[in-house]
């Protein structure tokens, strides 16, 4: 069989759906008049927002050829699975809009394809665009690349211009698979023992979970005994095909096709992306199979709590989020402690871990739509390590601040740290370097996206004035690389990034470990109650600054209420801010005209006992909502 394995990688929205929607058409995989845009984009989430969530496989035929494309999500959260989709063929397109240039996920995406060794096709995209600057742009992917400019793809993805050149580019440039592992190679390929990565999956209420595979060695065919090597789990194949893009059942799959296997297994969790399957026949005819490289647990990296706004519907919510797990295993969830999370305003609640902001609000949306289920997010957090003065208990993770144990406790705590990666115009490089230091960060890395000619004259200048050269011309975008705790990246620093660079800054993120940092837990006082929900592990040096931020929103966020409330901000018991909600002046009688004295002081009174009381208990209300806007 001649086959050729490719994916379209991209920095969001520079077209890749939509490339995928021409080879559709070209290739006659997909009737025109049953065509809509973005084909490939299933999910409604994903149509209405425009952005690919899930990968997609698919088969076409072309001059003789079999071509399987996968269509990847370009989000750094996704960024796991998209390298396994890398793993699984030969080659990339390398999509970047003529309009745009290269953004930090192009680079994000190009790295991670050269790291699985793969053929890189550069394409300058939306050529057909009056703003397009297809020369400047095809220059700047040669450089990127490092091929000729005219060695560039140009097209129009969306009018069909120069795609069947490109495809032609495809079947010529990208290898055919190859066995990767020829040791077990003794003539017969049916000999080979099975090795197929996985490198995505769905859920099926009557198949169970569906494995996406590539077929690395071997022979894969229904009815076999399947092994999942680091998932540790067995299973039948129940049913086997490829994606046309819909499932298409057959007989089997040999080594170099992309299809899917159905195995029956009700578990999600046993069936992980990146993971090898072998035969069960295989692992006593073989007995050294290695498992494929590059597989890795996925752990979630954000967490937040999430409530529904009805305690009622608290176990309705249990549901939704079983029901989602099954389809999105990379989510997790957990009730929180009753004691300790359970609160006033918030009531009953789960914790919940994402593999980033994109995929939190993904679950959230779907949660909401496809479940029906109301609810609130809290502020996101990422988990902390924790190891203990005693060097006798084991170290802990701790994923919010109310978990964190005694400050007299903790021998360190570390948190993992981002490489980020930015591109923007120059001029923006100092406004840059102050938000990421802001974010505790630092660049590490700066250079010009600029042709390579215009590289050379760097050359010439001195290393000592190399920045200022680099700010001064401001025509020229920036590679900038940097590094920042992961804590600060999360929350807003996108936002932030976009708006001092007037928009035109992109951004990408990768995980790359965790360090050790001066941390410690900010708890949050109102009317002298600790409030949990609020606290916050913060660095030590920022506390105070924080501490009064939180205090000056929570002013303006709580209602007033008949007497002064408290707001204090503190560490390990210590008050280190404080804040006071004056009383409202509250006319209770405001609403009776006219003259009855006697009921107007029997208010008063009332008023007057009431206040008492809410003195007595410290009792203030706290509507639901300002937890959730207090991020
Ligand atoms: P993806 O996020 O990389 O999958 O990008 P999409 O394929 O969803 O495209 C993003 C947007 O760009 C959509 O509105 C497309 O219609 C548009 N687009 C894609 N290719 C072209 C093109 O060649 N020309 C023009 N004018 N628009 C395009
Ligand atoms: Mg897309």
């Amino acid at each position: 069989m001649d086959i050729r394995n490719f994916v379209i990688i991209a920095h969001i929205d520079h077209g890749k759906s939509t490339l995928a929607d021409r080879f559709l058409e070209l290739t006659g995989t997909v009737e025109r008049r049953e065509m809509r845009a973005q084909f490939l984009d299933i999910h409604p989430l994903e149509r209405e927002k425009g952005i690919t969530i899930k990968m997609q496989p698919v088969r076409m035929a072309w001059q003789g050829r079999i071509l399987n494309l996968i269509d990847t999500p370009g989000h750094a959260d996704f960024s796991y699975e998209v390298s396994r989709a890398l793993a699984a063929v030969e080659g990339a397109i390398l999509l970047v809009d003529a309009t745009q240039g290269v953004q930090a996920q192009t680079l994000a995406n190009l790295y991670l394809a050269q790291q699985e060794g793969l053929v890189v096709i550069p394409v300058v995209n939306k050529v057909d665009l009056p703003s397009a600057e297809k020369e400047k742009t095809m220059e700047e992917l040669s450089a990127l690349v490092g091929c000729r400019p005219e060695d560039v793809y140009a097209i129009s993805a969306k009018e069909g211009t120069g795609v069947e050149a490109l495809l032609s580019a495809v079947m010529e440039k990208v290898p055919p698979p190859s066995e990767k592992i020829s040791k077990y190679r003794n003539g017969e390929m049916a000999d080979a023992p099975l090795r197929a990565l996985v490198f995505d999956s769905k859920y099926d209420r009557y198949l169970g979970v569906i494995a996406h595979v590539r077929v690395v060695d071997g022979v894969l065919k229904k009815g076999d005994k399947i092994h999942f090597m680091a998932g540790e789990t067995g299973a039948e194949v129940l049913e086997i095909g490829v994606f046309t893009p819909e499932r298409s059942p057959g007989t089997g799959l040999q080594y170099g096709e992309i299809g899917y296997v159905a195995t029956g297994i009700k578990e999600p969790a046993r069936v992980r992306v990146g993971d090898t399957i072998t035969r069960y026949i295989d692992i006593s005819k073989y007995r050294d199979i290695e498992p494929l490289p590059g597989y890795r647990e996925i752990a979630p990296v954000v967490f937040a709590s999430l409530f529904p706004e009805n305690q009622d519907a608290y176990e309705s919510m249990r549901d939704a989020l079983g029901k989602l797990h099954l389809e999105d295993a990379a989510f997790t969830f957990t009730p929180e402690d009753a004691g300790a999370q359970t609160h006033a305003f918030a009531g009953r609640g789960f914790r919940a871990g994402f593999l980033g902001l994109l995929h939190m609000e993904i679950v959230a949306e779907r949660l909401r739509r496809e479940y029906g289920v109301a609810l609130a997010l809290s502020r996101p957090s990422v988990a902390f390590r924790v190891t203990f003065q005693d060097k006798h208990k084991e170290p802990i993770t701790v994923y919010s601040a109310v978990r964190l144990p005694p400050a007299q406790e903790i021998g360190d705590i570390t948190e993992p740290w981002a490489r980020v990666e930015m591109v923007a115009p120059a001029r923006f490089l100092g406004a840059i370097t102050s938000l990421l230091t802001g974010a505790e960060g630092i660049i590490t890395k700066a250079e010009t996206l600029a042709p390579l000619e215009t590289r050379v004259t760097d050359m010439a200048v001195p290393a000592s004035r190399w920045d200022l050269s680099l700010t001064g011309r401001a025509g020229d975008r920036l590679h900038l690389e940097g590094e920042a705790p992961l804590r600060e990246v999360i929350v807003d620093f996108y936002d932030r990034l976009k708006s001092i660079s007037q928009g035109f800054a992109s951004f990408s993120y990768t995980l790359i470990g965790y360090r050790t940092g001066d941390l410690v837990r900010l708890d949050i006082l109102i009317a002298g109650e600790e409030q949990p929900v609020l606290g916050e592990v913060v660095p030590r040096a920022r506390a105070y600054d924080i501490g009064r931020q939180r205090l000056a929103a929570l002013k303006e966020l709580l209602p007033k209420e008949l007497f002064a409330v408290a707001l204090q901000a503190s560490i390990a018991g210590r008050i280190i801010a404080r804040e006071t909600i004056p009383a409202a002046k509250k006319d209770v009688t405001s609403h009776m005209y006219g003259g009855d004295r006697t009921r107007k002081m029997k208010l008063w009174k009332k008023q007057q006992r009431g206040k008492k009381r809410l003195k007595e208990t410290g009792r203030v209300t706290i509507p639901p909502d300002v937890f959730f806007k207090l991020r």
